[in-house]
């Protein structure tokens, strides 16, 4: 922590992974001889730019773009771009490194990298959004490729976002290629892309369950956020039989006891991706409490899962869900449960997933969007959900074997970490100091 103490996301994931993988390496000392665990600490290259643009009003403005490069081991650089206020060197170094374990656990060729920018999309035209994505690629498309680092989206960088990235990259580099993951449908995107995320971590919520020999079936679920993931979470929550009681934005959550139906489901898709509203008015809508500034912990539910962002999840939180009788936590958000409450599921031996393992489906299936590029052409929703589908069970198997069952019990985030290390470290000591 001498190094950069500013960066505390990226110590706390590090000291996380550290944590869980010392007995491992203790036993398998050639990892700890050949200094694998220093090497992967530390970025490949880290790319730092201006990003200049000018608003609607004609002011210019002035943004900080990144992107990590983190870990090319076992293939090209791969990981989204998040445009969050918030967005600094420690959180996307935190999101990069814990991107490399996760682009392994999915068994594809795919490296790890993170990027973004402290630009915040929210109440920003979309000529706005526009020029300033363009000002973002006029300097990060000497930085990537098809086949050296493929950036997709992440919180605040959805379809609109990609498609304005790609155009500035096709006119820079006048070429027509499988640069960016999460493209539309019409240009080279992949069915199932947008759901994978969401539907990946209630598949694996799905396999987890299934380790207590019961089903999501009949099971209330909290969920946190209302984005991208939160959405095709709570759409498959629903379709294997569960009731969703809560969803939630940065200004607070409501709680539905009835359930979020189908119906209701549609309004919160229509309200958030074309209005781009507040989560609120479903309460002002269907009648049932908010609570503004609040995290939806506190409601009772079997299952959680937190689909909104890191640190989220707090240690009273974790209590709070364990006194209301909560079995399952998987994270569809990447880190959002703090270390302390982590510690509280793990000492109550409940089943709980760390986003590593449990929303890989969003990078998985942009892993076979590449795939269907580099062939020029494009699977069937079904193909691409049954590849999904696959992937995390298999993921959910791998954490199995490294975690360790026992009576059912499994240690996940011990089975993720071991998991995703081993394969990363192999082809590090395959290829040799670099
Ligand atoms: P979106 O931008 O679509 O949604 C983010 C959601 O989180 C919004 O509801 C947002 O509310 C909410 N949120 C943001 N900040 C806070 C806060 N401080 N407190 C409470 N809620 C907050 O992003 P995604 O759904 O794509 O991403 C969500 C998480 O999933 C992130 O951790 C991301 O890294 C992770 N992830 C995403 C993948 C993907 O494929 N999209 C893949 C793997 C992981 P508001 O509208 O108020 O900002």
């Amino acid at each position: 922590k001498a190094i950069d103490p500013d960066q505390r996301e990226f110590h706390q994931a590090v000291h996380e992974v550290v944590e869980s993988l010392a007995p491992f390496l203790l036993d398998n000392p050639k990892y700890l001889k050949l200094k694998i665990l220093e090497r992967l600490v530390e970025p490949e290259r880290v790319v730092h730019f201006r990003v200049p643009w000018v608003d609607d009003r004609g002011n210019i403005q002035v943004n900080r773009g990144f992107r990590i490069e983190m870990n090319s081991a076992i293939g090209p650089y791969k990981g989204g771009l998040r445009f969050h206020p918030t967005v600094n060197l420690s959180i996307l170094k935190f999101l990069a490194f814990e991107q490399v374990f996760k682009n392994s656990l999915t068994s594809l060729p795919m490296g790890g990298g993170k990027g973004g920018s402290d630009f915040d999309p929210k109440n920003k035209s979309d000529m706005e959004v526009m020029r300033f994505c363009q000002s973002f690629m006029s300097e990060l498309f000497r930085h990537i490729g098809p086949n050296s680092d493929v950036p997709a989206g992440d919180i605040g960088v959805g379809g609109r976002e990609i498609g304005f990235l790609f155009g500035q990259y096709k006119r820079l580099r006048n070429e027509f290629t499988g640069v960016l993951t999460g493209k539309g449908i019409e240009w080279g995107g992949s069915l199932i892309r947008p759901e994978a995320t969401g539907y990946g971590t209630v598949y694996f919520a799905q396999e987890m369950m299934r380790m207590k020999g019961e089903e999501l079936a009949g099971k209330v679920v909290s969920i946190s956020g209302s984005g991208n993931v939160a959405q095709f979470a709570a759409q498959k929550v629903l379709q294997l039989g569960g009731k969703v009681v809560t969803m939630s934005d940065s200004s607070g959550f409501i709680h539905d006891p009835e359930g979020i139906d189908e119906e209701k489901l549609a309004y919160i898709f229509e309200l958030k991706n074309e209005q781009r509203g507040r989560i609120k008015e479903y309460a002002e809508k269907y009648g049932c409490p908010y609570f503004a500034g609040q995290r939806p912990w506190s409601v009772p539910c079997d299952v959680a899962l937190p689909c909104a962002i890191e640190n989220e999840l707090h240690e009273d939180d974790a209590v709070s869900l364990l006194k209301n009788g909560c079995q399952l936590v998987a994270e569809g958000a990447n880190m959002p449960c703090t270390p302390e409450a982590v510690h509280q599921f793990l000492k109550a031996r409940i089943l709980y997933a760390p986003g590593k393992a449990a929303n890989a489906g969003g990078v998985a299936v942009s892993g076979l969007e590449m795939a269907q590029n580099s062939m020029r052409l494009n699977w069937t929703r079904d193909e691409v959900d049954g590849r999904l589908h696959t992937i995390m069970k298999t993921i959910h198997e791998m954490c199995v074997r490294h975690g360790v069952e026992k009576n059912g019990w499994v240690n996940y985030v011990d089975g993720a970490n071991i998991g995703g290390f081993v394969k990363v470290a192999q082809a590090m000591i395959a290829q040799g100091l670099v």
